[in-house]
C-alpha cells in the first residue's frame, strides 16, 4: 500500500534522483492527497527550485494562421471546420520583428511565434531562420511552434537561435486518437526526441476539458515527467470552446481540478516552467492566484492567444501587482 508520505516522497525527483519516474499510480495519489496538503507541498517545492513571487512572462503571436490540414477537435484553424478564423499567409520578416519589438515594450521576455501547419516546408524555415536573429537581437527568449520536425530542420532553427519548440502531445496516448486522428501520438514523441537532441529546449504540455478522465490526464503527466531530460518548460491550457469545433459543446473544467493538476505537476516536475495558458481569460484573480500558488510561474501576455482570447495587459498587470508577483 502507497501511502501520503510515499507518494509525496517517491513523487519528488530532487528527493528520489532523476532515474526513478513517477508512476500513473503515485501521480494520482499525489493529485487526490487533501486540497491544502498537495498545493503546499507543491509550493514549497516551487520555492526550493524557483525564485518565489516570479513569473516568466511569453507573448504568442500567430504568424500564419487558419487552413491547417490537421483535425484537432480542439482547434479552431483546423481547414475541416466551419469557424471564424481568418487565414493568412507567412507573416513578413518585418512584420514579425515589430510584433517582438512591442512585446519586449511592454515587459515579455520570450517571444513565442506559432504557425498553423502540419510541418515547416524548408522555404518557409528560409524566411524564419533570420528572423529568429533579429529577435535575439532585441534581447527577448525564441520560441516557435510550426508543428511536426524532422532532425535536420530542428538543427537548422538550433543554429540560428532558436531557445525552445513547442509541440504539445494534448492527452493521454489512449484518449489522443479520439481528439487528432492526422498524426499519431508516436508522431509527436518523434518531434520532440528530435527537438531535444538538437540542444533546444522543448516546451511541451496538454489540454484539459476535452472529455477525457481524470487518469488521461494522470497519463499525460507521466509521459511528460519520463521525459529524459523533462521538458525545460510545460504549458497546461484549458479548453477553449470555439463554436464550429467538434468540442464547442465540452463540459467546464473544474476549477479546482485544474489547481490539483498544477500542483501535481509542480512536484513531479520541479524544474520546469509551469505555464497556466488557454483558458485565462475565463479565469477569475482566486483561481490564476492559487495556480500560482500551486506552482504556475508562467503565462501567456499580451491579448491574444493564436486566435482565442487572452486577458488584456493591463488586466495582468494589477493582477500581478496585487498579488505582489515580479516578471522575471
Ligand atoms: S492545433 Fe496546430 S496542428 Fe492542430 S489543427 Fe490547430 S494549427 Fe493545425
Amino acid at each position: 500500500m502507497i501511502t501520503d508520505i510515499d507518494i509525496v516522497i517517491k513523487s519528488d525527483r530532487s528527493v528520489i534522483g532523476k532515474e526513478e519516474k513517477p508512476t500513473v499510480e503515485i501521480i494520482k495519489g499525489l493529485y487526490s492527497l487533501p486540497f491544502n496538503d498537495l498545493i503546499s507541498k507543491a509550493h514549497s517545492i516551487h520555492n526550493a527550485n524557483f525564485e518565489p513571487n516570479t513569473v516568466q512572462l511569453s507573448t504568442l503571436v500567430n504568424i500564419k494562421s487558419g487552413a491547417c490540414p490537421e483535425d484537432c477537435s480542439y482547434c479552431p484553424q483546423s481547414i475541416r471546420y466551419k469557424t471564424n478564423v481568418s487565414t493568412t499567409t507567412l507573416m513578413s520578416v518585418e512584420d514579425i520583428l515589430e510584433k517582438a519589438k512591442k512585446a519586449k515594450e511592454s515587459g515579455a521576455g520570450r517571444f513565442c511565434m506559432g504557425a498553423a501547419w502540419r510541418s515547416p516546408k524548408d522555404k518557409d524555415l528560409k524566411v524564419l531562420l533570420p528572423v529568429l536573429k533579429g529577435i535575439k537581437e532585441l534581447g527577448l527568449e525564441t520560441c516557435m511552434t510550426l508543428g511536426m520536425l524532422t532532425a535536420s530542420q530542428a538543427d537548422k532553427l538550433k543554429e540560428a537561435g532558436l531557445d525552445y519548440y513547442n509541440h504539445n502531445l494534448d492527452t493521454s496516448e489512449n484518449f489522443y486518437k479520439k481528439i487528432i486522428t492526422t498524426r499519431t501520438f508516436e508522431q509527436r514523441l518523434e518531434t520532440i526526441n528530435n527537438v531535444q537532441k538538437s540542444g533546444i529546449k522543448v516546451c511541451c504540455g496538454g489540454i484539459i476539458g476535452l472529455g477525457e478522465t481524470d487518469n488521461d490526464r494522470f497519463e499525460l503527466l507521466h509521459v511528460i515527467a519520463s521525459m529524459e531530460p523533462q521538458p525545460e518548460s510545460v504549458p497546461i491550457n484549458t479548453l477553449v470552446k470555439v463554436k464550429g469545433t467538434p468540442l464547442q459543446d465540452e463540459q467546464d473544467v473544474e476549477p479546482i481540478d485544474l489547481v490539483r493538476l498544477i500542483a501535481t505537476a509542480r512536484v513531479i516536475l520541479p524544474k520546469t516552467y509551469i505555464r497556466l495558458s488557454a483558458g485565462r481569460s475565463s479565469m477569475s484573480d482566486e483561481l490564476q492566484a492559487l495556480c500560482f500558488f500551486s506552482g504556475a510561474n508562467s503565462i501567456f501576455y499580451g491579448e491574444e492567444l493564436l486566435t482565442t482570447e487572452n486577458p488584456k495587459i493591463n488586466k495582468d498587470k494589477a493582477l500581478m501587482e496585487k498579488l505582489g508577483i515580479m516578471s522575471e
